[in-house]
């Protein structure tokens, strides 16, 4: 079995990882002339580090990521805790693996490092793509070509190749902008913050922050804010003025970590409508490319390494010449739970935001009266093993 990605984000380079561990020839093409991530956080919870782990990936995981004690709600003028979900040990215990904090190019790093560069191509745009009887044919923007059995996009939110399988279709503009920041921690140190993922509550806007790096050595930020502007790209720039005004009258603690950057990045959040199907012949999709949501339930890129582990699974004993039962599989393992993190993460759009009143008064009743599982994201999603089916 031959397989291409087109990609190398966090799900393409898991896809890589887990389809070698299965025996699968892989080789994955980025467009891009180095592997590089920004300087932002990502949270990777326990569906998606076990997998991880089992890759082997476990040591330099537990020495470059951060064990958050917690998750803990937070309302946005008083800063009252509204509702705190043990993490950290409680995690390990309760869903068997670890939920970390990392700066995204430590985790980056640690997804590249594992394969060797000779199944890495970089620099190769894919701009053309034909399905034949026995295998699908690439072509690349530098003339250079390649076929497999398969064809995976891992191309992202605007992935050209779900558009030249299924035909072309916009991202949906949220009317959220995020703007984000990473502050050296000694920078807040006197602030005091517990080492949690901690979000705050408020109005049309919302907070989130936590450590990052080895050690804990940066504070990461993202606030999200209503807005016009739809732009979506790591490095374009915001005012951090225009971020305090968004966050006036907010706790001061927002406000200071906020204030402690020197220059903050703006990003235009988009997602999309569920998609009909993902696969079409022997070309099917994982990541943003199948799924893209909203980053609410910080599940973008865990559930696109769940993609890659299931995927892997289901081609590992599958026939080269007829992979349409296995693409099948895949795409009916993974969608009814990507889905629900797709929908979810566009509930919580609304619920996160809500303005003081009656629905934010019951939001935060059920919060607090909840005790075993008070959080959206819960057991069902980072208890479930995706790869505990296949071992049956
Ligand atoms: C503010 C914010 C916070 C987030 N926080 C979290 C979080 O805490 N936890 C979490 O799990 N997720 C989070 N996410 C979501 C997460 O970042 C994404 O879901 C994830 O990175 C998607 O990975 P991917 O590999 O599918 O796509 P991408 O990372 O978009 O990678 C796609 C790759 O394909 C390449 N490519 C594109 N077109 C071509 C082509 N034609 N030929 C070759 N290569 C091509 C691109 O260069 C790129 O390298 C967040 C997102 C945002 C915006």
């Amino acid at each position: 079995m031959r397989v291409i990605v087109i990609g190398a984000g966090i799900g393409g380079l898991a896809a890589k990882l887990t389809l070698r561990r299965c025996g699968i020839d892989v080789e994955v093409f980025e467009q891009a002339s180095e592997l590089r991530e920004v300087g932002a956080g990502i949270q990777i919870s326990p569906n998606a580090s076990r997998i991880l782990h089992r890759l082997g990936l476990e040591e330099p995981m537990r020495r470059l990521g951060v064990r958050p004690q917690a998750v803990v709600f937070r309302r946005w003028d008083d800063g009252r805790e509204l509702a705190r979900q043990p993490l950290a040990d409680a995690a390990e215990r309760d869903f068997g693996a670890p939920y970390y904090h990392f700066h995204r190019a430590d985790l980056l790093d640690i997804l590249s490092a594992a394969v060797p560069r000779r199944v890495l191509h970089l620099d190769h745009r894919r701009v053309g793509l034909s399905q034949h009887n026995d295998r699908v044919e690439v072509q690349f923007h530098n003339g250079a070509s390649a076929d497999a059995d398969v064809v995976v996009g891992a191309d992202g939110i605007h992935s050209t190749v779900r558009n030249a399988v299924m035909g072309p279709e916009s991202a949906r503009f949220s009317g959220h902008v995020a703007y984000r920041g990473l502050v050296p921690a000694d920078r807040v140190a006197h602030l005091g913050v517990e080492v949690a993922a901690i979000a705050w509550w408020g109005p049309g806007h919302h907070f989130v922050h936590y450590y990052v790096g080895a050690g804990g050595r940066y504070h990461n930020w993202v606030a999200v804010t209503p807005g016009e502007w739809r732009v979506e790209s790591w490095t374009a720039k915001g005012e951090v003025s225009d971020a305090l005004r968004e966050f006036e009258g907010w706790h001061p603690q927002v406000r200071a970590i906020i204030g402690a950057v020197e220059t903050t990045n703006r990003w235009a959040l988009y997602d999309r409508e569920l998609l009909p199907r993902w696969t079409v012949g022997r070309v099917t999709l994982m990541g943003d490319a199948a799924h893209p949501m909203l980053p609410y339930m910080a599940q973008g890129a865990v559930q696109s390494i769940e993609d890659a582990a299931v995927l892997a699974k289901c081609l590992e004993r599958a026939d080269s010449q007829d992979v349409s039962a296995a693409l099948l599989r895949y795409e009916q393992t993974r969608k009814p739970r990507a889905s629900r993190c797709q929908e979810g993460s566009r509930r919580n759009g609304i619920m996160y935001h809500l303005a003081d009143g009656e629905d934010q008064r019951k939001r935060d009743a059920n919060l607090a009266s909840a005790t075993t599982a008070p959080l959206p994201q819960n057991a069902w999603l980072y208890g479930h093993d995706v790869e505990a089916e296949f071992s049956r």
